[in-house]
């Protein structure tokens, strides 16, 4: 036998001796000990009454016994189609009520978002929390006589001393084709002012990354649009690539040109905003309808004013939503826009659950925490339906220091960055990427052939275009071949160039590559280069479009081909004279 209970009754009458012995003999055969009931009296529970021991406690109340009933009821309302009337007959009929055990805890104290909780012994990490006027916690931090919640609610409205009940569920979001073309919080609420979203299931925020056997590798390109990237820096579908760079340097509209440039690929992008101002998620959701994206895209956002707890389960979440459509076989994008403020929300959590810092004050286990968000991108088997969810984690820096605690960590979790410069960006440089510095550790096998073939040594002349122009920045006589050798770097580097929403083809990469690292801009004045470049990608589009269509079907670029192209670049610029024609050409 176990040591003796305590047990309190409450109910509005007292109970008569019988009464009390009876419930007795119960709870001292489902303890297996002695107990010691006491009464206390509770004038709201007229016709019924509840027990408390230990952490359990039993509901007998009229409310309790309704919404049981109001449960089953539409439990078999799913089942049987909507038929009222018969299954309102059936339900009452077969209603047996039950009384169950209840595990209860009581709030030690609440705040920031934060509550600490006595008793539920056999609450789970990750378990989702009622408290009162149903508002949601999550389970952060065991310990010995307490755990430690989140809340997904106002804190206001619990106080101390309040009950709280447990689930049994994880915490979790709603998933379904409704979400497509929503803006949604971090719980999966439509904010977007558009009626309910029907879901289809339910996910857990936190899923297992999908294991060795359930991958293949990553094969098959998923274009960004810009020619800086695609053509150096390839992203395969099934890849993270993080992109980093300080504050305002087009991080968001790298991520946002990608996006654009899914349309009509069958792509489903999901685009998660952590922490930033909500005129901003405005202003980019405004863009993104602009331009036709929101058809294919979720937007899961928990900006600056929404609380840590929130802002922390965002990214998860909307992986969440991303999955349920990797696992139908289908291509997801997914942006978190950014991790450096998903880890000052954990941090702030972290130090409010009183847990030790460390580095830079963030919790041991930060690393953890962006592992295991991005260990889920993945390329499923063919098995599996072959599905892809490829990540673009964006990441800010402090002036440019890519050492700090977050960045190196997530440079070492993601399969490369694409690294955005100030000092391009100011310049004009747009988008800013530090060509020396960026790199994609898997993207090369989910480059197109044709796209190799073009791009050939771009990326060592740019080195070598750089180192030369260290040297020469204070030498003002320079021979003729030096000078001709910056300048054609200089014009390589504006053929990077690309104003924000107007992405190329793979085909229209490969024409500007062919043209220019053939020196066919040389001569051209260096602030034409964008005209030309535009007006040429569009001359050769109409007058020699199987071209691209070739491209598109064999994914090669064949020897006449890129003669055609060379050909038709020159024939172009001969045609505009006031461009200047190359001497050499
Ligand atoms: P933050 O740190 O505030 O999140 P960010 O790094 O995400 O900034 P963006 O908001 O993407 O930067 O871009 C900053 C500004 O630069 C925006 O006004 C954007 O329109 C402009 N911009 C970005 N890329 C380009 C581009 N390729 N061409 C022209 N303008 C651009
Ligand atoms: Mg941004």
């Amino acid at each position: 036998m176990n040591s003796p209970k305590k047990a309190i009754l409450y109910s509005a009458q007292k109970p008569t001796e019988a009464q009390k012995q009876e419930i007795l003999d119960f709870l001292e055969k489902k303890y297996d000990c002695e107990v010691l009931l006491k009464y206390e009296c509770d004038e709201k529970l007229v016709n019924g009454f509840r027990i408390s021991i230990g952490d359990d406690f039993y509901d007998w109340s009229v409310e309790t016994r309704l919404q049981q009933l109001q449960n089953q009821w539409m439990k078999s309302l799913k089942k049987s189609n909507n038929q009222i009337i018969p299954l309102l007959q059936d339900s009452l009929e077969n209603w047996t009520p039950t009384v169950m055990a209840n595990q209860v805890g009581h709030v030690l104290s609440v705040g920031d978002g934060i509550a600490t909780v006595s008793g539920l012994q056999k609450a789970e990490y990750g378990e989702i929390l009622i408290f009162t006027n149903g508002i949601r916690g999550m389970v952060q931090d065991l310990r010995k006589n307490e755990i430690g919640c989140i809340l997904f609610g106002d804190d206001r409205e619990i106080s101390e001393g309040s009950i709280v009940k447990r689930t049994g569920k994880m915490a979790g979001i709603p998933v379904g084709e409704g979400f497509i073309g929503r803006v949604v919080d971090a719980l999966g609420n439509p904010i977007d002012d558009l009626p309910e979203i029907e879901a289809e299931d339910y996910y857990p925020i936190e899923r297992q990354a999908p294991s060795i056997i359930e991958r293949q590798s990553v094969n098959k390109p998923m274009e960004t649009g810009l020619l800086a990237i695609d053509s150096m820096f390839p992203i395969g579908r099934g890849q993270r690539e993080l992109i980093i760079g300080d504050r305002q340097t087009g991080k968001t509209a790298v991520a946002l040109d990608t996006i654009v440039n899914q349309k009509g690929k069958d792509v489903i992008c999901v685009y998660v905003a952590i922490g930033q101002k909500a005129s901003s998620v405005a202003q980019l959701c405004q863009n993104l309808r602009q331009r036709g994206a929101m058809d294919y895209t979720i937007v899961v956002c928990a900006t600056a004013s929404d609380s840590a707890p929130l802002q922390y389960i965002a990214p998860y979440a909307g992986t969440s939503l991303a999955e349920f459509f990797m696992h139908k076989g289908k291509d997801v994008l997914i942006v978190y826009d950014d991790l450096s403020k998903h880890a000052i929300a954990y941090r702030t959590l972290s130090l409010l659950l009183e847990r030790s810092p460390g580095r830079e004050a963030y919790p041991g286990d930060v690393f953890y925490l962006h592992s295991r968000l991005l260990e889920r991108s993945a390329h499923l088997s063919d098995e599996l339906g072959g599905g892809s969810l490829t990540a673009l984690p964006i990441v800010e820096t402090q002036a440019g220091d890519v050492s700090a605690y977050i960045p190196t960590n997530i440079i070492s979790i993601t399969d490369g960055q694409i690294f955005l410069e100030s000092n391009l960006f100011f310049s004009g440089q747009r988008p800013a990427v530090n060509v020396g510095l960026s790199v994609s550790r898997v993207g090369g096998d989910a480059q197109i052939k044709a796209m190799k073939q073009a791009v050939g040594s771009l990326r060592l002349e740019l080195a070598q275009y750089r180192e030369m122009e260290v040297f020469t920045q204070f030498s003002s006589d320079l021979d003729d071949s030096t000078r001709e050798q910056l300048r054609y770097g200089q014009g390589l580097m504006r053929l990077l160039r690309q104003p924000q929403f107007s992405p190329l083809t793979q085909a229209q990469q490969i024409y500007v590559l062919v043209a220019g690292l053939n020196r066919l801009f040389v001569n051209i004045p260096l602030n034409k280069i964008d005209k030309v470049k535009q007006e040429l990608v569009e001359y050769i589009d109409n007058v020699a479009s199987e071209i691209s269509v070739e491209i598109n079907h064999t994914k090669v670029l064949s020897d006449e081909n890129r003669e055609r192209i060379l050909l038709l670049s020159k024939e172009f610029m001969k045609k505009v004279p006031e461009y200047g024609i190359n001497k050499g050409n």
